[in-house]
Formats: structure tokens, sequence, C-alpha cells
């Protein structure tokens, strides 16, 4: 655990087996490594001392959170997102290079599926989620965060895990991949990519192709409301409202986007009832959806980033429906 006070210096409290995999760095926290014998929140309570307002990670275990509580019983607890969130939401331009680094490798394998080049009829969801992520990393990725491949019915569940279904002819399928991406000179978790782009095994029914223009134009409405001073809720309403038009709202059953930075979901959220305004280095997700129970599915994502004078997209490849046949 790194300890952070406000008003002294960082230290980084790790079990002695683990201290070797730490990169000291002085500058940045001491090292303080305890023993197999050592209470680690006796220690964390210590190096806490007289302070009070304390803020945890979003991500820490439980169990060690009720351990700090009983230990301090005293302090207030809140997220550190709720500190860190409105920093991590702002890109530098460093941080928009990588982004648009890791966007772009993430594109050219939405073009390589686009052009036929990773097979999906007759393979399991599975299989296409493995060749995915294998592209991914060999497009400058070292890591990948997911590779959803949600075919047929399984596209109305937008997280869809892929599994065992094998692809068959004239079935939507939705592709939602992303994974991490260093520049040279950046150690490092990198910046994430994430795109969604859901492509035809065969040509589509009148309903299905209806579908899909509705949210073809959700989406860049969506996009094209981007600016600075615009509510985070209006870029929503604007993807929202195409679909409504078109008679699919019910089914467009998520928020339209989240921000994105070293983590793959972070401030700023893109929903109804958030009124955040959009700033200028912002770098968030367009991803509106159509799921139709048992049926059918499909999403378009983009991520893009706010700029002084509007927006502009990461993700480049294809919108336009693309139907693979055999
Ligand atoms: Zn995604
Ligand atoms: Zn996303």
């Amino acid at each position: 655990m790194l300890v952070v006070p406000v008003d002294d210096e960082a230290t980084l409290v790790v079990p002695r087996l683990e201290a070797p995999r730490v990169r000291a760095d002085d500058r940045l926290f001491e090292l303080r490594p305890w023993e197999e014998t050592e209470d680690p929140v006796a220690l964390l309570a210590g190096l806490v001392g007289a302070r009070r307002r304390l803020a945890i990670s979003d991500r820490a275990w439980a169990a060690l959170l009720l351990s700090l509580q009983r230990a301090l019983p005293s302090a207030s607890w809140r997220p550190a997102s709720s500190v860190l969130g409105r920093l991590r939401e702002v890109k530098d331009s460093e941080e928009i290079a990588a982004l648009a680094a890791a966007s772009s490798a993430a594109d050219r394998v939405a073009a390589a599926l686009h052009a036929g080049e990773i097979p999906l009829i007759g393979r399991s969801e599975a299989e296409v989620s493995a060749e995915i992520g294998r592209r991914l990393l060999a497009e400058g990725h070292h890591r990948v965060n997911f590779a959803i491949v949600a075919s047929g019915p399984n596209a109305a569940s937008p997280h869809h895990e892929p599994g065992s279904r094998v692809i068959r002819e004239r079935e939507t399928v939705v592709c939602d991949f992303g994974g991490s991406l260093r520049l040279e000179g950046d150690d490092g978790p990198g910046y994430c990519s994430d795109i969604t782009r859901t492509v035809l095994t065969g040509p589509p029914d009148q309903e299905v192709a209806e579908a899909y223009g509705a949210l073809q134009r959700a989406q860049a409405a969506a996009v094209a409301g981007v600016a600075p001073g615009v509510a985070c809720e209006e870029i929503d309403h604007l993807a929202r409202r195409a679909i409504d038009a078109a008679g699919w709202g019910e089914c467009f059953v998520h928020r339209t986007g989240h921000g994105i930075g070293i983590e793959e979901h972070e401030a700023p959220w893109i929903v109804a009832g958030n009124e955040e305004l959009i700033r200028e280095g912002n770098a968030f997700s367009v991803e509106p959806g159509i799921y139709v129970p048992e049926r059918f599915g499909m999403r378009i994502e983009d991520i893009v980033v706010a700029t002084a004078d509007g927006v502009r997209p990461l993700n480049l490849a294809d919108h336009d429906l693309v139907v693979l046949e055999a």
C-alpha cells in the first residue's frame, strides 16, 4: 500500500518477499518492507498518525479496509477516485499521444476484421477472441484487457463472455476489444484502447439493416456533439435521441460512454444525470448499442478526445455496416 499524506513524503508498504519487485525511487517514495511477524495494519495506522480524512483505492480489498477502520476508528473514509478522478480525467498532450497510439493499434485490428482476415463463420467466439487478442499484441499493445466476441443471440448481451458458440451465417457479431500500450520510454501501465465494431456474416435482413442505420446515426450525432463546456449527459442524450427516434430506445440498455486512460473505465461518465461539463483533454468512449434479447445486438464504439475547438476521434476504422461472406 502506498501511503501518500498531503503534508509529508509518500511511503510504500510491502511484504518483504515482494520488495525485490519494487523499482525503488527515493524521489517518489520511501520503501518500508514488513516482516511476516509484523502487523502491517498497525504499520499503516502509524503512518497515518493523527490524520483523520482518508481516501483509499477504489479497488482495495474490503478485508484490508475493515482492518484499517478498526485500527483508525475516528477516521473518515472516501474513495480515492473522488480525489484522483478529477485529476486523471484531463489528459495532457503526452497522454493523448499514448491514447492515440493505442487507438490506432486497435483500429488496425478492426481493419483486419473488416477485410475478412479474421475468419468468423464456423469458428467459436472464443477462437475469434483469442485471435483478436493475438493481433492486439502484434499491433503493439503489451497487454490484452478484453476481447468480447458476441454472435447471434449472444450479441444481445453487451458484456457477453466469448464461449464455445460457433458463429453461423447471417448473424450480427459484436467485437469489442482493447489492450494497454506503452509509448517508448514509458515503463508504467501504458494507456488503454477500447473499440467496438459490429459485422455481419451475410446480408442483413431489413430490421437489422434499419437498426444499424439508427445506431450509426446515433453514434455520429453523439461524437459530433462533443466539445468543451457541453454536459456529459448531453452526449448521452444525443445518442439516445437518435435511437429513440428510430423506435429502438428500449433496446439501448447502457450509458453512452466512459472515460479512458491508464484504466479502461474511469471518469468522466457519459450518462444521463451527469451534469459535469466536458473539459478540453477529456478522453472517453462513445458507444451506443441496440440489443434485442434472444435475437441480435450491435454496438459502435470509438474513443474521442475533447479539443479546444471540438472533438478529435481517435478511432477511425470504418463505421459502415460490413458484411463478411464465408
Ligand atoms: Zn469497448
Ligand atoms: Zn468502452
